[in-house]
């Protein structure tokens, strides 16, 4: 049987020891490990790598603390447009959705996008009227609302700026959530989810609906979720080029990784990091900022939860 494994973020930034609360620190870790718990039994039945991104990352969308699904931060206008994609490795079948609202896990939108429509990215309108048609429920505004993500709109708002998630001032870390994962039959996927920069306007997009920068699977090379600078991550087409380095160059997961974030992506100015596995199981988890929200775990006994460095 393969070896098989699965790893999630919930964000990369200015995480540094200290800066929260025990309890609080605790609360994110009990998530991680939720959603890392939820993704692995459905590997460990003998699920395919598709279903246990799709879950994982369901969890994550369902809890406040990370900025995707729930905990999604408000734009300009005061509400919440949230953006995801899905790539399954083994058929290189790929569904990504954006600027959508209402949606309670918009990584399953992703998928319906991917498995019941023609194409492979819906936005808007259109992506909502497709969503419908599904017979999607639409939550309320308030099941999104949030006091400390509405208060760090208030900052900002009715100024230029815009932020990643949680950033202050001084400090800066991002939202997003995803997962990827190699099944015992040797396929990978990769899904994320996010509710993108607080007070963004003009239809603004990241990379991470954007099959190729902020999430792409290839059972050649390997499964990729990023967090970020999502401009960056857009410009470096980081998903895709940790790939090709496997692909052309021959590099490991670890060594493709490690040069896309620590050199290439750092090179052209972006922060964040991103979450990798193979098709043997191998899993990486490189980021270039003080912290990265992370789990994996696979079946020779790996686990590990972590927020910090080291
Ligand atoms: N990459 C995401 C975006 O630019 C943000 C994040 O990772 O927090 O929308």
């Amino acid at each position: 049987m393969n070896t098989f494994s699965i790893a999630i973020h919930g964000g990369a930034g200015t995480l540094v020891k200290g800066m929260m609360t025990p309890e609080l620190e605790a609360k994110y870790k009990a998530d991680l490990k939720r959603a890392l718990d939820h993704g692995y039994a459905i590997l460990e039945s003998g699920g395919t790598a598709i279903d246990a991104v799709e879950k994982a990352v369901q969890v994550l969308e369902d809890s406040p603390l990370f900025n995707a699904g729930k905990g999604s931060v408000f734009t300009a206008t005061e509400s919440h447009e949230m953006d995801a994609s899905i790539m399954d490795g083994k058929t290189l079948n790929a569904g990504g959705v954006s600027l959508i609202t209402g949606i309670k896990n918009p990584v399953s939108l992703s998928r319906d996008v991917m498995e019941k429509s023609e194409h492979v990215f819906l936005a808007g309108e259109g992506a909502m009227q497709f969503a419908k048609e599904l017979d999607y429920k639409l939550e309320e505004p308030s099941y999104f609302y949030d006091e400390f993500r509405h208060n760090q709109w208030l900052e900002i708002k009715d100024t230029d700026s815009f932020q990643l998630d949680h950033s202050t001032k001084k400090d800066s870390k991002f939202g997003t959530v995803g997962a990827v994962a190699c099944d015992q039959n040797g396929n990978i996927a990769a899904a994320t989810s996010t509710g993108g920069m607080t007070n963004k306007k003009w239809g603004r997009v990241g990379d991470s609906p954007m099959i190729g920068a902020g999430n792409y699977a290839n059972n050649k090379t390997c499964a990729i979720s990023c967090t970020g600078s999502g401009e960056f991550f857009i410009r470096g087409v980081v998903a895709y080029d940790v790939a090709c380095l496997m692909e052309h160059k021959g590099m490991s997961i670890q060594e493709a990784s490690h040069e896309v974030i620590n050199k290439r992506i750092l090179e052209i100015g972006g922060d964040g990091g991103l979450i990798a596995v193979d098709a043997n199981g191998n899993i990486a988890m490189p980021f270039n900022t003080e912290g990265m929200y992370r789990a994996c775990k696979n079946s020779q006994g790996l686990e590990q939860v972590s927020i910090y460095k080291n």
